[in-house]
């Protein structure tokens, strides 16, 4: 269980007042604890700006006007939380939100009494009784899912809403062609329901020049055509930005609301939600010659200062960023100099070359920002050979999370 607890704290940058959120785990065996339970000094306090989200889902949904803008959700949102970035989203106007799962589907119904709720992965067997009672519409991706769901709605004299998945490239989920085709000789089969979504997914949205893209447009139209009438929605994030042609009714908006870039190439178009900032824990010096961490990958090759940060991969950062003495390639930013991440990355920390760094800041307490405004949490996913969701969806649990807002909002 996760409880929001709010508190005020008087922070003048920018003229700005900031309230800040705390989040912490309630270990409910125990009962609940008092806020004095949020970790004591944490390696890391992730920091997620429940403005920045605010404003990306006002662009995105800016953008994709007169077609609704939806939320994906899935997966504690990113792994962000669902609680505060769900309410966030309600707040700054998103009414139709996207999760994987039912589980996820009956948390985000208790946050949000009134919000429409699919749920993209479809109908587990024998759940319709359980999504029917806590209006979630799940997206019916099979013959068996339409009957299952048709057949409950049948029984229980309720015509429901479900949204429907055509397969148009990405051989996931979805109907095929000849399901498509099915429904269309027999449309009588989804009279027992209210079709009241009709999407497919991208496979490339991302790289906007690919061909499967202007493809997959062309296939979602012909098989939605043979459909009853219904909203449609191909779109996510990169998908939502790529033209007229990809937003039909309703985009599914995801990564690029957190502040990860939707395109893989091109300029950003979305502010950074989430930053990852720690600390110097130690610095010491050591002779050119010596290596530093497991298996002594890095070798010095001068005099230098090694700063030890309280970050590891048990946190999510990612191991794949280790370093060899001729490739140091991550880095973190100590105010706003660059300090090589050398070593292996172990389960609880990482080791930085702070040697560059103006004396006074290479000491003992200075902040290092891990990622979020310097590096892009784009830049890190990219060194680590993964993307920004999964860097988001991997983060630990054990650093402090606070949600900020700016009252101004
Ligand atoms: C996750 C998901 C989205 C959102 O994708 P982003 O790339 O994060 O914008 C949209 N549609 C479906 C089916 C998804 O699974």
């Amino acid at each position: 269980m996760c409880l929001v607890r709010q508190r005020n704290k008087g922070h003048a940058g920018l003229g700005e007042r900031l309230h800040f959120l705390m989040t912490f785990k309630i270990d409910d065996e125990h009962g609940p604890k008092t806020a004095t339970d949020q970790p004591a000094y944490p390696g890391a306090v992730l920091q997620i700006d429940l403005s920045a989200l605010a404003h990306n889902y006002r662009m995105f949904a800016d953008e994709a006007a007169p077609a609704e803008c939806a939320a994906a959700v899935k997966g504690d949102a990113y792994g962000l939380g669902m609680e505060p970035i769900a309410k966030t989203l309600w707040d700054a106007g998103c009414r139709t939100f996207f999760v994987a799962l039912t589980q996820e589907g009956l948390t985000l119904r208790t946050l949000l009494p009134s919000a429409v709720i699919y749920i993209l992965n479809g109908l587990p067997p024998g759940a319709a009784e359980t999504l029917a009672r806590a209006s979630l519409r799940p997206v019916l991706s099979s013959l068996e899912e339409v009957g299952e769901w048709a057949a409950w709605c049948r029984e229980n004299d309720q015509r429901l809403p479900a949204g429907l998945h055509i397969e148009s490239g990405i051989n996931r989920l979805g109907l095929t062609a000849a399901d498509v085709d099915h429904f269309a000789a027999r449309p009588e089969l989804l009279d027992d329901l209210t079709l009241s979504l009709v999407l497919s997914h991208l496979v490339s949205g991302d790289l906007p020049d690919e061909a499967i893209n202007a493809t997959q447009v062309e296939r979602f139209e012909t098989l939605r055509a043979k459909l009853p009438t219904a909203p449609a929605s191909l779109a996510n994030s990169p998908g939502s930005l790529s033209g007229s042609a990809f937003r039909f009714d309703l985009v599914r908006v995801g990564i690029g609301l957190y502040g990860g870039e939707p395109y893989a190439v091109g300029p950003s178009r979305v502010k950074p939600v989430v930053r990852l900032i720690s600390h110097l824990a130690q610095v010491r010096a050591i002779a050119a010659g010596q290596s530093v961490g497991y298996r002594g990958t890095w070798t010095a090759e001068r005099d230098s200062k090694i700063a030890v940060i309280p970050v590891g991969y048990y946190d999510g950062y990612p191991r794949s960023l280790s370093s060899a003495s001729d490739l140091p390639h991550a880095w973190v930013s100590v105010e706003g100099h660059r300090a090589p991440v050398i070593g292996r990355v172990s389960m609880d920390m990482i080791t930085v070359d702070v040697t560059d760094l103006p004396d006074h800041l290479a000491v003992r307490g200075k902040e290092a920002e891990l990622f979020g405004t310097s590096p892009t949490v784009d830049e890190l996913a990219t060194w680590a050979g993964t993307i920004s969701f999964e860097v988001f969806t991997g983060l630990g649990s054990r650093f402090a999370r606070v949600y900020s807002r700016n009252e101004s909002l």
